[in-house]
């Protein structure tokens, strides 16, 4: 089989359209910023100076290739199907999220924007955008909800140590919702000066897509590595699903190989019950949500639900456009798995292989705890290791019950 046959670019169409998902629903004002964005990618995405200089800083300062780890133990103790774990967790600030950070900062850079402004959840997003506005000295201005500042301290530390400012959002829930509005209220008054770098594979056209080829890389060397190490192509991919960027990233350059079976794992927080969860897939139905047609958890007014994960990186009412599209194609499964099963992955990762997951990575091991052990030994698949577990270790370490010595 071709290592060069990769996925169709038809997808989405020019409108951004994933069938009938994705688009661009955004007020007047912004449509001529995202048009313009638009165009500079295409441009940029065409240009090899562009394509060498991320390369290099994907090299030199993100830390890519990621390698492609064979994980012995987990795959002796669930006695199925042969186990790789891509490893994004080693990535520079500790998950795949820089990849999409650093191509937009160029991007921006390109279009001679000198502000940089991104909303983020858990914080990941956010210390990977004041990381790359750090490195090319812009000015960075973070929207994170109130309430997720307090419970992600840390990060909100780093950011301000990056040299970023940070606004805690106090409308609504106070989440990452909130933060993507103001991050949007920011850019429609800012636009000329300002570059957003939104953080996953979600919103208005070009983002969805835009944010897809930044990660694509992810797939791309994945595929290169089993062929090398293996001779042949895995025979299924998994991987979390939030906004669903680290997901599709990863699938992407298999979505042409039939013999590939995708599956993608979305948060079941407390179980399938409203409001306890973020499984899009379980219970959400078509909707517009910040800029995108996709799954939304909604009521029946079309009110927004709230949601519920362990795991802050997951806790979305909506999955990005492309994923709903290869879920009605059939081309993609989904399923889910609870708070208990991601604290049982993450801590199993971290008993079995000493790597300490990202507690949304524990969502993808929990996937593969379930389904390796139903292959047969010389089936391969790969796990994508989003992000590594340091910014969870506390909290964690609190579910578990774990205590200092005495
Ligand atoms: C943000 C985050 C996710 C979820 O986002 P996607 O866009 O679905 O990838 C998953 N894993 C880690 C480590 C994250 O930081």
């Amino acid at each position: 089989m071709s290592s060069t046959q990769y996925a169709t670019p038809s997808m989405p169409d020019a409108q951004g359209h994933f069938g009938p998902f994705g688009g661009r629903y955004v007020p007047e004002t912004l449509v001529h910023p995202l048009q313009q964005l638009e165009n500079e990618y295409w441009r940029a995405q065409q240009d090899p100076e562009f394509q060498q200089e991320l390369d290099y800083y994907l090299r030199e300062f993100v830390g890519r290739p990621t390698p492609l780890y064979y994980a012995e133990r987990l795959t002796r103790e669930l006695g199925g199907a042969k186990i790789y774990l891509k490893r994004e967790d080693l990535l520079h600030t500790g998950a795949h999220k820089i990849n999409n950070a650093m191509g937009q900062v160029l991007l921006a850079r390109r279009m001679g924007k000198t502000r940089i402004i991104a909303e983020t959840g858990a914080g990941q997003h956010g210390v990977a955008t004041a990381t790359v506005a750090a490195m090319f000295g812009m000015q960075c201005v973070i929207y994170m909800g109130a309430v997720d500042c307090k419970r992600q301290e840390l990060n909100v530390y780093r950011m301000k140590m990056l040299g970023a400012e940070v606004f805690a959002v106090k409308a609504g829930q106070q989440t990452l919702k909130e933060a993507v509005n103001e991050a949007m209220r920011d850019w429609v008054t800012h636009v000329r000066s300002t570059h957003y770098i939104l953080g996953t594979a979600y919103g208005a056209h070009p983002y969805p897509v835009m944010v897809r080829n930044f990660h694509r890389i992810i797939g791309d060397e994945a595929r290169r590595q089993i062929l090398e190490q293996e001779k042949r192509l895995p025979d299924m991919l998994i991987a979390c699903v939030g906004g669903g960027s680290n997901a599709i990233g990863l699938f992407y350059p298999f979505l042409n190989d039939p013999s590939v079976s995708m599956l993608g794992i979305e948060a079941g927080g407390e179980g399938i019950l409203p409001e306890k969860h973020a499984a899009r897939f379980q219970g959400g139905s078509l909707g517009v949500l910040q800029g995108t047609r996709s799954y939304i958890l909604q009521d029946e007014f079309g009110q927004i639900q709230l949601t519920h994960s362990v795991s802050a990186g997951l806790d979305y009412a909506a999955v990005g456009p492309e994923h709903a599209w290869l879920r009605d194609e059939k081309r993609v499964n989904y399923d889910y798995a609870t708070d208990t099963e991601a604290l049982d992955g993450f801590m199993r990762l971290s008993r079995l292989e000493g790597i300490i997951p990202a507690l949304e990575s524990a969502h993808a091991v929990a996937g593969v705890i379930k389904v390796a052990p139903t292959l047969a030994k010389d089936a391969l698949i790969i796990v994508n290791l989003s992000g590594r577990g340091d910014k969870d270790v506390m909290h964690a370490a609190q579910q578990i019950g774990l205590k200092l010595p005495d």
